[in-house]
């Protein structure tokens, strides 16, 4: 089952140990306490939007018809929004808290966090109907109708709120999974529009609840900041990177059955600020695919004029890559990322990659000093599908590692405690670094976390879609 490989170089993209590799462990560790940082201002913000609402009511109000309802959907309201925004600014691709947390993390957040505002906003419209209804004393449905037709905002905001529940329910998992990536996307986009056009209502209503005007014009700047960041992080920067470095594509390799590595060739790349283990978002500008922007991990550092990812056809977009034509121009999104050597707590690693994993892991490994005594594991079904198998066997040797091939069916061979431990010499004293389709790399961090490895030494990249 496991065993030593060696193979060819491909001469411009092959990495030797450079400068690069010299990167000790602990660069990121200065930045650890970002996320907790995160966390603990999200905190500070969210008792600052519950508070401003708080101090806003007299007991007074609370005594009077629908006063409570009213109180409630104020309440729901403001938290909801906020909640909104922090979901909003979380996919807005900050760069430091993107290198620093990770996407995939930022969106196991935001997936995390989205049912709630979505909750708490429909909670709100209900509550202030009910409450407003009190107060007029007529029923909720008049009081609806009231609403919606004395009240543009209401309206507006009314179809705001569909849009999201809509979206909310397209979200769910069971849905979600029978949709190509690309379907999702174009669904997601809308929530952009549901989201601007319920601030439209707060800034016509004007945020009713909050009486300060500090307030007020904190709430509208924090709103502008997440707008901001949108547009200069996800669109802006994005433009001026994908001029800068003009790329395109030079060449399409068959790298294992399925599987092609496409290099690209650009201008600058030198300034390209981009790390082993990093990804794009890749937007190749032919017919049928220039509107639609996919994640693939390098495959190799940037060797310029060169870069390089390897891509395995699973659908729509990944299947056709295989067709590009040379000259193809490229936009690309990114870096991103936090699955790199800036991540590493210990000096020595293991490297867990199943299936096309090994792109990570390959660039990965070219930033790993030999005093990182890095051990590679790959996992495929076939030993046809171990693609850049080669080039992984000949990293490996420069840093005198070694390299362990777990080839057979999922249903005969696991990658459980019994084999990580026979694999991996010395496993708890590692840093481990796992990439490759969502199933594989959860059930292999749950097995590292039950044999006892702190979750400050493992990193993991999931291809999730
Ligand atoms: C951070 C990151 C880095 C990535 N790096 C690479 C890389 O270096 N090389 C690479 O080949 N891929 C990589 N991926 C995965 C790649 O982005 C997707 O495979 C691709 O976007 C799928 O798009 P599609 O249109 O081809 O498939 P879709 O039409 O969107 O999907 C078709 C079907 O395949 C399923 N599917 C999608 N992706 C996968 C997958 N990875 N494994 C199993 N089933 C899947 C979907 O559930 C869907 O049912 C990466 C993903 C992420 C998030």
């Amino acid at each position: 089952m496991a065993q030593t490989a060696t193979g060819t170089r491909r001469p411009e993209l092959i990495g030797g140990i450079g400068d690069r590799s010299a990167a000790a462990p602990g660069r990121a560790a200065a930045r650890r306490w970002l996320p907790d940082a995160v966390l603990g201002a999200a905190g500070v913000g969210l008792g600052a939007a519950v508070g401003s609402v708080l101090t806003s009511e007299t007991r007074g109000q609370l005594t009077q018809a629908g006063g409570v309802a009213t109180v409630v959907g104020s309440l729901t309201g403001m938290v909801g929004a906020y909640l909104a925004l922090l979901m909003v600014l979380l996919i807005s691709r900050l760069p430091l808290v993107e290198r620093t947390i990770g996407q995939d993390r930022l969106a196991r957040w935001h997936r995390r966090l989205a049912p709630w505002p979505i909750a708490l906003l429909a909670l709100h419209a209900i509550a202030i109907t009910v409450g407003y209804a009190q107060a007029a004393r007529v029923g909720p449905w008049h009081e609806v109708g009231t609403l919606l037709s004395a009240y543009p905002g209401v309206t507006i905001a009314t179809a705001g709120l569909g849009l999201m529940l809509a979206i909310g329910l397209v979200s769910l998992r069971a849905v979600r999974n029978r949709l190509s990536r690309e379907t999702w996307w174009l669904i997601h986009l809308w929530m952009y529009v549901a989201l601007a056009i319920s601030f439209v209502h707060v800034v016509v209503l004007g945020p009713s609840f909050v009486v300060h005007p500090v307030a007020t014009d904190l709430w509208d700047a924090a709103w502008a900041a997440a707008a901001g960041a949108i547009l200069a992080y996800r669109f802006g920067l994005p433009v001026v990177r994908s001029v800068r470095h003009r790329l395109s594509v030079v060449d399409v390799r068959t790298e294992a059955p399925g599987v092609v590595s496409i290099v690209c060739k650009g201008r600058d790349l030198e300034r390209l600020d981009v790390r082993g283990g990093q990804f794009f978002e890749w937007r190749f500008l032919a017919r049928g695919l220039w509107w639609q922007a996919h994640p693939y991990s390098l495959s190799s550092l940037p060797r310029p004029p060169y870069v390089r990812l390897t891509v395995k056809g699973v659908g729509d977009h990944s299947k056709a890559l295989a067709a590009l034509r040379p000259g193809t121009k490229i936009a690309i999104e990114g870096p991103y990322g936090a699955f790199t050597n800036d991540a590493r707590t210990r000096r020595r690693v293991a490297l867990v990659a199943g299936g096309i994993g090994v792109t990570a892991i390959r660039s990965l490994l070219e930033e790993m000093p030999r005093t990182a005594e890095p051990v590679v594991v790959l996992r495929a079904s076939k030993p046809e599908d171990l693609a850049l198998r080669a080039e992984v066997a000949d990293l490996v040797k420069e840093r005198r590692g070694s390299l362990q091939e777990v080839v057979g069916a999922r249903d005969e061979i696991e990658l459980d405690a019994k084999a990580l431990r026979r694999l991996v010499p010395g496993i708890a004293e590692r840093d481990v670094f796992v990439s490759g389709p969502e199933s594989f790399v959860f059930h292999v961090v749950e097995t590292l976390r039950a044999m006892g490895i702190p979750d400050e030494q493992l990193h993991y990249e999931a291809y999730a879609f």
